[in-house]
C-alpha cells in the first residue's frame, strides 16, 4: 500500500492531499521518495519561512532537546522569556503569552478581549466576513463562510460577523457593547484580499470613539512576509493585541498572543494558561527564526523578491487578461484570482517542478519561503506562462 492508500485507512478524512511522498526539504527544494526536486512555492502555507532543514533551527532544536525537552508551568524557562523580549522588541508591545498554534492564540485572544471587557460592559466580538481564523469554536464564531461551519453551531454568543471592507456596515455594527474587533488585514485563505485604506482608517477611527479593542491575526501576515514585520503595518491599524503563530516556530508548533499596554495587566495568575504552549524547544527554533530573519534582511528581501514576483504577475494579467482577473497582497504574500478554477494550473506547474496552492478555487497563492532569490521567482512565472499558454 502507498501513503495515500494507509492514510485513508487509519486516519479521519480532514485533508485533501497531494500526490506527492516527501522523502526530505532542504533550502526552497522538497525532494520525493521517487527521486523528484520540486520549488516549494507555498512553504508550508507560511510556516517554513527559513525553507526546509535551515541549519540554524536544526541547530538551535538539537541544543535545546540536549537541555530540557519540556518542563511544567511552574518553572521560568529562558528560551521562552527570551522570545518574548525579542517579540517586545520587534513589536514595540508590552507582553507575550506563547501557545501551540494559530487558533489556539485566537481563543486566547478573544479572552484576553472578554476579560477586559468584563465589568465595563463590552462583551461583543466582531469580525469580518470572508476571514479565516481557524477551527476552534471559538475562531468559527468569528467566521462565516459554511464551508468551515456547517453542522458544528451553535456557537459562542456575542459574535457578529460584519462585511469585510464595508464601512457603512460596520458603523451600524459597533456600539458601547463592542469589546473587539477582529481582522486579518490581508486575508490569506479567503483569497489574499487586503482591507482597503478607508476600512482600516474607519476601523481605527472608531477604535478611538467607541474605545474597543483592536486584534489583528497576523498568523500567515506576521514576521516579515509582506515586507514589513507584521501585515497590518502597511494601513493605518494600531491593534491593541497581535496574534502570530505559523512562522514563528520554524516548523514546530507555536503561537503568540503579543499585547499592548491596555491588556498587559489583565490575565494574573491562574486565568489563562497551557501544558504545552511555548515549549522550550519550539521558543529555541522561534530565537532562530527571529535571529535568522533579523540579521540577513530577509524582510527587506521579501519586499524585493515580492516586487519581482508582483511585476510579473501584473505582467501575466496584462498577457492573458482573459484568464486572469486580478493580482492583489503584499510582498511574498501574492494571489492571482483567475476567471477559472485553479487546480488545473496547480498541476501543471506541479508537473513542472513547482509547488503553488489554489485558495478559494481560482486564486493561485503565492506564500515561498523568505529567502527566496531572484531565479526561483523567475523560474516560477516562466512556468505559469507555460501553463497560461498551454491553456
Ligand atoms: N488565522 C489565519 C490568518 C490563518 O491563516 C490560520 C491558518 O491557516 C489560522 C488563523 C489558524 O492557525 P492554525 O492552523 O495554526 O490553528
Amino acid at each position: 500500500m502507498n501513503l495515500l492508500e494507509r492514510e485513508s485507512t487509519a486516519m479521519f478524512h480532514t485533508y485533501k492531499r497531494l500526490p506527492l511522498e516527501v522523502d526530505h526539504g532542504k533550502g526552497v527544494y522538497l525532494y520525493t521518495a521517487d527521486g523528484k526536486k520540486y520549488l516549494d512555492m507555498f512553504a508550508g502555507l507560511a510556516v517554513n519561512a527559513l525553507g526546509y532543514s535551515h541549519p540554524r533551527i536544526v541547530a538551535a532544536i538539537g541544543e535545546q532537546v540536549g537541555r530540557y525537552i519540556h518542563l511544567s508551568n511552574y518553572f521560568p524557562q529562558e528560551p521562552q522569556i527570551r522570545l518574548a523580549e525579542m517579540l517586545r522588541t520587534y513589536s514595540g508591545y508590552k507582553k507575550v503569552f506563547l501557545a501551540n498554534s494559530g487558533t489556539e492564540s485566537i481563543e486566547g485572544a478573544i479572552k484576553l478581549a472578554r476579560k477586559w471587557g468584563a465589568g465595563k460592559g463590552k462583551t461583543e466580538i466582531i469580525a469580518f466576513s470572508n476571514a479565516f481564523h481557524g477551527r476552534t469554536m471559538g475562531a468559527l464564531s468569528l467566521m462565516d463562510r459554511p464551508k468551515y461551519l456547517e453542522g458544528y453551531g451553535p456557537f459562542l454568543p456575542n459574535c457578529r460577523v460584519v462585511e469585510f471592507n464595508n464601512t457603512g456596515e460596520l458603523r451600524k455594527n459597533v456600539s458601547g457593547r463592542t469589546a473587539a474587533v477582529l481582522l486579518e488585514s490581508i486575508q490569506g485563505e479567503g483569497g489574499i484580499n487586503p482591507v482597503t485604506p478607508e476600512f482600516a482608517e474607519e476601523i481605527t477611527n472608531l477604535q478611538k470613539s467607541s474605545g474597543f479593542l483592536v486584534i489583528a491575526d497576523e498568523i500567515q501576515s506576521g514576521i516579515g512576509r509582506t515586507g514589513k514585520f507584521f501585515g497590518f503595518q502597511h494601513f493605518t491599524l494600531s491593534p491593541d493585541i497581535i496574534v502570530i503563530a505559523k512562522p514563528i516556530g520554524g516548523g514546530l508548533p507555536l503561537g503568540a498572543i503579543i499585547g499592548g499596554p491596555k491588556v498587559a495587566d489583565v490575565f494574573e495568575p491562574g486565568v489563562h494558561g497551557t501544558t504545552f504552549g511555548g515549549n522550550p524547544v519550539a521558543c529555541a527554533a522561534g530565537i532562530a527564526v527571529l535571529d535568522e530573519i533579523t540579521e540577513h534582511g530577509l524582510i527587506d528581501n521579501a519586499r524585493l523578491m515580492g516586487e519581482i514576483l508582483f511585476s510579473g504577475l501584473r505582467g501575466l494579467q496584462k498577457e492573458f487578461p482573459n484568464l486572469v482577473k486580478e493580482v492583489r497582497g503584499f510582498g511574498l504574500m501574492a494571489g492571482m484570482e483567475l476567471n477559472r478554477e485553479g487546480e488545473g494550473i496547480v498541476a501543471a506547474l506541479r508537473d513542472d517542478g513547482i509547488l503553488i496552492n489554489c485558495t478559494n478555487t481560482n486564486v493561485l497563492r503565492f506564500l515561498p519561503p523568505l529567502i527566496i532569490e531572484k531565479p526561483h521567482v523567475e523560474t516560477t512565472l516562466e512556468s505559469l506562462r507555460k501553463a497560461f499558454r498551454s491553456l
